[in-house]
């Protein structure tokens, strides 16, 4: 099938559809000015030709050419908007949808009404919008409700290089898409924009493209960079490493802005105020930096008033503690979507005697993070007050998708963070690696912008050639199942099929398909015996009325299961608060996290003790706390809601604000999401929802259960703790080595005999994390297609109690490959 597709392409490729009409901008003189300089300019014509005689065009050119900015308007100028289509332009990242949308709205001098964007929880899209930008994500989503898009006439698919799973998924179905839209004659293109030469996997891919697509480099207009090497490699310090680099350069070299890119969002706080205290800045009418000056006044607050209680919460709908305030000085903010770590590197360390810094010379210190709230980021697109030198201390945002006027010196640590996953096991983890050259030579170029500069990598040249060539894509290191049951609402049956840039290896599809089989996502086919069709049939299960349920719902297969079965009992108001709380990333500050300083050692205890004694009552007692962690996040989203979601809350109850409010749109999308699928139970998003009662408590921990079936794991028995490696450790059906309760879980006292959890760790230890305790009954019960029954000896098993309407199974059963024996279940 999907060859014939192809040469539908191929085909259509030589009936272009031309728009006829020229549609005038009319921009400012100096903007206009200002794109003139950009190579992207020089190219329109060819680029313009190219799109018009192919489907598909590839544009490569260096950050900072032009590309995202220009090429919507040149769409635009030649009537791309101006039928009943739209151009799209898709971005890996939010920051980047929203930011560059209010860029081009501002060149093109039009309303954010015709030059909008949309990202998972907001947009300005209207009936107006001819230019939209969104995620990848964005578009995923549109593409099942409309497979062919027909609001678009353009599709550019930006940031190529980056390789995000979402944007090769795309490529792959607009491979599909646009030859299926030209043959039925509502023209389509498609444009793919990447910075980085590397386009193989897009160009020379018979299975997406027939016919290569025709690739237009834009010269960069790219100034020498002078890379240069440390003689040797700080291993561990290379935040202090980049501290002392940036003093010396601004101390010794003469005027140009500095960027830093450091691995995260806390590394990158902790730079900001060590070079912050070395050069104040001292605040005139143009000062921004709200965030030290709100610091010193609350402290100051602080040490005036004796500790204040806040507003005290009814202990019957979820409470908060009195706090005392001046605890200021911490990391705020959650992960970043390049750094979803738990934040490793906080406070200062105060040793950096060697370098004396002149604080006369003042430096503006701005952070950069794909997190952060679109008006700080703005601030890196202002020239620095006068008088000052920027500095921009960023993530690897800035790597390729925003450039940052007036940069003349990189600090390169060399490093970026990055999750693992253990294909296996499940089992992941945070790691700071290595970058990969490619990425390196990207960020120096980031110096060479508007004149000749200077690159400082922290790291000696020979680790720079033992780096890889280029980054991997994502697909290839992740899970697969949310793709997959995607793909599959897309009724793209046999996945393994698909004209990926770069497929994910079958084992990862198999295991993915085998987890939506067993969530009921997916229908197994009929088997025959002969392992050589059993193994095609395993990968290309159809999609049951479940799965389509489950599909339409944001979230991954685990969770999308919980929802759909979440109506049951009244429950479903909670099922959405706590898929919601378990979806985003660290809810919770880290209690976990090193101090910096003896003093800090000591505020940071006093604070763990508090936040700890906080969660415990969020965990509530009894049948509460048996839904454990999972109770935890519940009783936080529902405290935190009722005090109105106030940074201040969150501050003092040790929450981070950002992932409430994400959690709170989360609730209020999922609703929607639930009210589309089942009308009839008509759930609200209730802003003082009480906690759920003991019945209901027992109920969402069944509903957890089902979700997170295959990750259940049983308490080692004394009697088979030889090793005591395995003292209070726990068996998962996955893994030869023990896993653990987290000290700071709800559960670590408890230790249950069955959990189920939301993920497993790698720490200091294997750890589960989002424990919650399950009833060894329910596991055959509810998971019967991962137990194995044995028959008992006078009755079939599994045998049906009609009392209770359920299924029990007996002494002998077993689950699945571990063999473990269930209790008997006396009926
Ligand atoms: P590319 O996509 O090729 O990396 P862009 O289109 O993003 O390039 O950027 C082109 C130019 O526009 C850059 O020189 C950049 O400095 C400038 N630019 C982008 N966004 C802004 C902004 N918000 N404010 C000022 N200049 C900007
Ligand atoms: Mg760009």
């Amino acid at each position: 099938e999907s060859e014939k597709k192809v040469s539908d392409q191929k085909v259509q490729s030589k009936k272009p559809s031309e728009p006829a009409v020229f549609i005038p901008v009319d921009r400012l003189p100096e903007i206009q000015e200002a794109r003139l300089k950009l190579p992207v300019l020089a190219e329109e014509q060819v680029i313009m030709e190219a799109v018009r005689e192919n489907p598909c065009v590839v544009i490569c050119g260096e950050t900072g050419s032009g590309k995202t900015t220009q090429v919507p308007q040149f769409l635009y100028e030649a009537g791309y908007a101006s039928g009943s289509g739209i151009i799209g332009i898709t971005e890996p990242r939010r920051v980047a949808a929203v930011s560059m949308s209010h860029r081009v709205a501002k060149e093109m001098n039009l309303s954010t009404r015709v030059v909008s964007y949309q990202i998972r929880y907001e947009g300005n899209v209207t009936d107006d919008t001819k230019i939209k930008f969104m995620t990848d994500g964005v578009l995923l989503k549109e593409i099942q409700k409309d497979f062919l898009l027909q609001r678009y006439s353009v599709i550019i698919i930006d940031e190529a290089h980056e390789r995000s799973v979402y944007t090769d998924i795309l490529i792959g179905l607009l491979s599909r898409i646009v030859p299926l839209r030209n043959k039925k004659g509502i023209p389509m293109k498609l444009l793919v924009m990447s910075a980085t030469l590397r386009v193989e996997d897009f160009t020379d891919n018979q299975k997406l493209f027939r016919t290569p697509p025709p690739v237009i480099k834009v010269d960069a207009r790219q100034f020498p960079v002078t890379v240069h090497f440390n003689k040797r490699t700080p291993l561990e310090d290379f935040t202090g490493e980049a501290f002392q680099k940036t003093c010396k350069i601004h101390r010794m070299l003469p005027p140009g802005g500095i960027l830093v890119f450091l691995t995260g969002q806390a590394e990158v706080h902790s730079l900001c105020r060590r070079l912050r205290k070395a050069f104040p800045f001292r605040k005139g009418n143009t000062t921004t930096e709200t965030d030290t000056s709100e610091t010193t006044r609350k402290f100051k607050k602080a040490k005036q008033k004796k500790p204040v209680s806040l507003p005290r919460i009814d202990l019957d709908n979820y409470s908060a503690l009195p706090v005392d305030e001046g605890d200021e000085d911490r990391e705020a903010g959650i992960g970043d979507e390049e750094d979803e770590a738990s934040d490793l590197d906080i406070g200062d360390d105060p040793s950096n005697a060697e370098v004396k810094a002149d604080p006369s010379i003042p430096l503006y210190v701005l952070p950069l993070y794909s997190l952060l709230a679109p008006e700080q980021q703005a601030k890196v697109f202002r020239p620095p007050p006068p008088g000052t030198r920027l500095c921009v201390v960023a993530t690897n945002v800035a790597e390729t998708s925003l450039t940052i006027p007036g940069i003349k010196y990189v600090v390169d640590c060399g490093r970026v963070k990055k999750r693992f996953y253990d294909r296996v096991t499940g089992v992941s983890s945070f790691k700071i690696t290595w970058t990969s050259q490619a990425s390196a030579n990207q960020r120096a170029g980031r110096a060479g912008r508007t004149e000749p500069g200077h690159c400082y990598r922290l790291y000696s040249s020979a680790v720079f050639g033992d780096f890889s060539l280029f980054s991997e894509a994502e697909i290839t290191r992740r899970p697969v199942e949310d793709l997959v049951l995607q793909m599959k609402d897309l009724n793209i049956d046999k996945v393994v099929n698909f004209p990926f840039p770069t497929s994910p290896s079958a084992e990862a599809l198999v295991a993915a398909e085998q987890l939506l089989v067993s969530l009921g996502a997916l229908k197994e086919p009929p088997q025959t015996g002969r392992i050589k069709e059993l193994k095609r049939a395993k990968l290309s299960c159809p999609i049951t009325p479940l799965g389509r349920a489950m599909a339409s719902f944001p979230v991954a297969p685990r969770y999308a299961k919980m929802l759909a079965l979440g109506k049951q009992q009244d429950c479903l108001q909670y099922v959405i608060a706590l898929v919601a709380a378990m979806t985003v990333r660290e809810i919770f500050e880290d209690l976990d996290r090193p101090a910096g300083t003896e003093d800090e050692s000591s505020k940071l205890t006093q604070r763990r003790a508090r936040l700890t004694q906080m969660r415990r009552l969020w965990a509530g007692q009894g049948a509460s706390l048996l839904l454990g962690d999972l109770m935890v996040m519940l009783g936080a989203v529902g405290a935190c809601e009722f005090a109105g979601c106030t940074p201040k809350f969150c501050e003092d109850n040790g929450l981070r604000y950002k992932a409430m409010v994400e959690i709170r749109r989360l609730r209020g999308q999922l609703t929607n999401a639930v009210n589309a699928v089942c009308p009839e139970v008509a759930v609200f998003v209730d802003p003082k929802m009480t906690p759920p009662t003991e019945h209901q408590v027992v109920c969402l921990r069944q509903i957890v259960l089902t979700g997170l079936g295959d990750h259940l794991a049983r308490r080692v028995q004394v009697e088979d703790v030889l090793d005591p490696k395995w003292k209070n450790g726990y068996k998962t059906a996955l893994m030869d080595d023990p896993v653990f309760i987290h000290p700071t879980s709800a559960l670590f006292k408890t230790l249950p005999e069955f959990v189920v959890y939301q993920e497993i760790m790698e720490t200091a230890k294997m750890y589960m994390r989002g424990v919650s305790a399950v009833e060894a009954e329910w596991v055959p019960e509810l998971l019967p297609q991962y137990c194995h029954f044995s028959p008992p000896k006078d009755a079939p098993s599994p045998w049906f109690c009609s009392t209770t309407g359920t299924v029990r199974c007996h002494r002998s059963s077993s689950f699945f490959r571990v063999g473990w024996q269930l209790p008997a279940v006396d009926m």
